[in-house]
């Protein structure tokens, strides 16, 4: 019998360390293995990804290409610029491909998808092998162990969790991979590239290696400038090594890892950031999960003194991530929106119009009730509402692509039931875009809780974009890193600089005016609303909507009637 030649399809997990997948692959003994990424159409035409999230993204391919060259000198990672779901019918017959291999993929597009390319592999006499690693436990286990239930809540991740079992021990990586079999991508230009009759035609035909494997024909990792993508303004880097390098720098610190208690951390901090940055590696798959929490157990089995526990220590981080995976993994793509999830509840506020009834899903633009509303929404997105705590965290938001996790309960907060009472996808939508570390479970997840719409209820504690900062930034060092039009502001302003004099704010150079809109040089926006007045409005709102008590899949709740009742 032939050895096998095998495809290790990275999707999820652009790492070598504890690589489930990885190991699988290398377990067969193949003559031939070639470690591919694809273009994902969905990714690359239709998710809002900004260009920090395409930097982050390449910065991983390109580290684990040059990891993997290091192993073996005829081996990269070969990306291949075509949709899976074209492209690997024609690999499997081009390239003899006897195995694919991958990480499990749990959000409702990855699984449709990948449900199509393990058709056509058992089509073409493909074996495919699919292992769990995202999480730290299958989330489709966890389902099962929580009576078919979607994830709700912290216990019920210990508790199926046990009955799962132990979360395996992190594998070191490989010391060596095969060489790869031939790259010959030829097939691809027959068929497609009529014969040269024009100049233009000719010059397609010389190109079209470009199409799928890069201008340089070599399957490279493109630069942002290839893709026409604008230069990425983030610092925060990507890259397995980057990530192993973090997560040391933090175990080291044992106190601060065995200690580590999430309320405590200030959400103010900046150079470094309170909490440990690793949510875009781990949504790269740049870092193992298991690397993480085992990394953690070993600390805290050689501290001494107290540490602490779930879920506000850094092993409750975990669990929280695996909660929002395996609520998703049982509700689909209705997870992540209102309409027809049975677990969101429904709040009148201003919401997507548009509804696909047969596919279930939203489509379209959104109905906005009231002009007023999307003014809001277009002050609060782009960092201009007033209030510098907002604007600062939504100014770092689009220049970094992260925020810390209580700057992005203070921002949600206000744009949804303590302040705006606009639509938590609206949010939701612009956090897809500009995070790093955006996951379709977490980032629908956190703003069903934040927005009190599922998972927490007490929508009467409001974050207050005046008091809150002020108990970790007495002197607003952080708004003025991102609003340094109010540096020379005095101190007591700096959270409410509409309070400060006319004097003060010529003395500041700064005068506090206008929307924001076209801002002149040396203006700051006044508030959009008054805070407090908003406040009881919303509270108001979402006592009315919670005695109403619908949730998205009721059918008043779908076809309007609730205005009615
Ligand atoms: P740490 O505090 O150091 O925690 C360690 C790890 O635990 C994180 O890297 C992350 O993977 C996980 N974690 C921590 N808190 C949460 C949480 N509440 N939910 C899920 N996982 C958590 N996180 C994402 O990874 N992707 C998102 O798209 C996302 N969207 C969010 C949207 C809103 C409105 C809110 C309030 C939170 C969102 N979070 C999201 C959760 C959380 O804010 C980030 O995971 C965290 O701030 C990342 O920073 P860190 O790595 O320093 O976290």
């Amino acid at each position: 019998m032939s050895k096998p030649r095998v495809i290790w399809w990275i999707r999820t997990d652009l790492r070598l360390h504890d690589n489930l997948a990885l190991q699988a692959a290398l377990d067969l003994g193949p003559e031939a293995f070639w470690p591919v990424w694809t273009w994902d159409p969905k990714y690359v035409y239709r998710t809002r990804v900004g260009c920090n999230r395409w930097q982050f993204l390449t910065d991983c391919q390109r580290n684990l290409s040059e990891s993997i060259t290091k192993l073996n000198k005829k081996s990269k990672l070969f990306l291949i610029r075509e949709a899976p779901q074209t492209l690997f019918p024609k690999l499997f017959k081009a390239w003899k491909i006897t195995h694919l291999v991958f990480e499990k993929d749990t959000d409702p597009y990855g699984k449709d998808r990948d449900a199509v390319i393990i058709k056509a592999a058992q089509e073409a006499g493909v074996e495919v092998i699919v292992k769990h690693g995202r999480t730290l436990w299958d989330s489709d286990e966890l389902v099962e162990k929580n009576h078919g239930k979607p994830l709700m809540s912290i216990s019920q991740v210990q508790a199926a969790g046990l009955k799962v079992g132990d979360i395996a021990r992190p594998m070191s990586a490989p010391i060596s991979v095969p060489d790869p079999g031939t790259t010959d991508m030829s097939f691809e230009q027959q068929p497609s590239i009529p014969k040269p009759d024009f100049q233009r035609d000719r010059e397609r035909q010389d190109k079209s290696y470009e199409k799928l494997i890069g201008p340089n024909g070599d399957f490279a990792v493109p630069t942002l400038e290839e893709l026409g993508i604008p230069a990425a303004t983030s610092q925060i880097r990507g890259g397995e090594t980057e990530a192993l390098k973090q997560l040391n720098k933090i175990l080291s610190d044992k106190k601060y890892t065995a200690t580590f208690a999430k309320p405590d951390t200030a959400p103010t901090a900046f150079e470094p950031q309170s909490t440990t940055l690793l949510s875009p590696h781990l949504h790269f798959g740049s870092l193992s999960i298991r690397e993480f929490w085992w990394g953690v157990q070993n600390v805290l089995k050689e501290h001494k003194g107290k540490h602490s526990e779930p879920p506000t220590s850094l092993l409750g981080q975990l669990l929280f991530r695996d909660m929002y995976f395996g609520a998703q993994a049982k509700l689909g793509y209705s997870f992540n929106q209102t309409l027809y999830n049975d677990h969101c509840r429904f709040v009148p506020w201003h919401l997507p119009s548009r509804v696909d009834h047969e596919t279930k899903r939203v489509t379209g633009d959104y109905h906005i009730d009231s002009p007023e509303a999307e003014e809001w929404f277009q002050r609060w997105k782009w960092g201009r509402t007033g209030f510098p705590w907002i604007d600062a965290l939504m100014r770092q938001l689009r220049q970094e692509g992260w925020i810390h996790h209580l700057g992005r309960h203070a921002v949600a907060c206000f744009l949804t039931r303590g302040g705006c009472y606009i639509s938590w996808e609206r949010g939701a939508d612009v956090f897809e875009e500009w995070l790093l570390d955006h996951e379709s479970a977490c980032n629908a997840g956190n703003w069903q809780w934040l927005s009190c719409t599922a998972f927490y209820a007490q929508y009467y504690r409001c974050y207050s974009p005046i008091v809150f900062p002020q108990k970790t930034d007495k002197d607003g060092a952080f708004v003025i890193r991102y609003c340094p039009e109010l540096k020379d502001l005095p101190a007591k302003y700096i959270y409410e600089p509409w309070k400060a004099p006319l004097q003060d704010q010529k003395k500041a150079g700064v005068r506090i005016t206008g929307d924001g809109k076209d801002p002149e040089k040396g203006t700051y926006p006044k508030p959009m609303f008054d805070f407090s007045e908003r406040r009881n409005i919303c509270i108001e709102r979402m006592k009315t909507a919670y005695k109403v008590n619908l949730y998205g899949n009721d059918s008043k709740a779908i076809d309007g009637t609730w205005k009615t009742l």
